[in-house]
């Protein structure tokens, strides 16, 4: 769909259902741990649980998927797993894949200008605040958009172990989830990318079909549970909370 036919087709929004997909099916290997980064356990839960249950506070949010691997053992054994408002389906090989499965799994029940947000599993420590202000601010948008931060440091480009450059930071901001975009636009936008780029967010593949996603700046706590130190934050964040 083009931006302008998406553009003409906002009068439609205001009955818009709103969906989120989550993809879950990575294995973390950066974490150096036996489980998947998703079932360690923070302040008691595991960081799926935080995260699905954050997402389950937002009442405007119809139905979940969640893209699980197919070797997954532990999803049964969470207190989430049963939860009506939640369902599951195949993750794939790459992120893209599982967002695309998930897509594919609301394809049923969803309108083309309904709304889809991509959270990932990993950032169990979004505020509901920001998540609200997401869709508060995008709700009336014909493509969707993302929470972000402006980047802080200075930024290097390195080639080897020697900088090549400083790169202008005023116009560089570091993308987070949700990501929020129309059903149909998110869905062929993906199609279009999957095999063509390495699509590491939603946005990048909107982008990359033609359209210009906003950014709507979120907090910094949002993390994404990436290596040991981070379960430690997460922890510090959650527990402000
Ligand atoms: O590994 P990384 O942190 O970049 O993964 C981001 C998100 O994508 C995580 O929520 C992870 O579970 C998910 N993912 C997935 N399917 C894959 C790879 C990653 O759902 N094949």
């Amino acid at each position: 769909m083009s931006e302008t036919a998406a553009r003409t087709n906002v009068t439609e929004t205001q009955s818009a259902k709103i969906y989120a997909v989550v993809p879950a099916a990575g294995v973390g290997t950066r974490m150096g741990a036996s489980q998947p980064k998703q079932y360690l356990s923070v302040l008691g839960k595991t960081v799926m649980e935080h995260t699905l249950e954050k997402l389950l506070s937002e009442q405007r949010i119809e139905k979940i998927v969640v893209a699980l691997s197919k070797e997954d053992q532990y999803w049964k054994s969470l207190n989430v797993f049963n939860n009506s408002r939640i369902d599951v389906t195949e993750g794939g090989k790459e992120r893209a894949d599982s967002v695309h499965n998930g897509l594919n799994f609301l394809a049923s029940v969803c309108q083309p200008n309904d709304w889809v947000l991509v959270h990932d599993v990993a950032r169990p420590c979004l505020p509901l605040n920001d998540l609200g202000k997401l869709i508060d601010q995008l709700q009336d948008d014909s493509v969707g958009g993302i929470l972000a931060i402006p980047v802080s440091d200075t930024i290097k480009q390195v080639d080897g172990d020697s900088i090549s450059d400083t790169v202008d930071r005023s116009r560089l901001w570091h993308a987070l989830t949700p990501q929020m975009f129309r059903f149909d636009v998110l869905r062929q936008a993906l199609e279009k990318g999957v095999g063509v780029f390495d699509i590491t967010d939603e946005a990048s593949a909107v982008e990359f079909a033609g359209f210009k996603p906003r950014v709507v700046e979120g907090d910094r706590c949002n993390i994404k549970i990436t290596r040991p130190d981070d379960l430690a934050l997460a922890e510090y964040y959650l527990s402000r909370t």
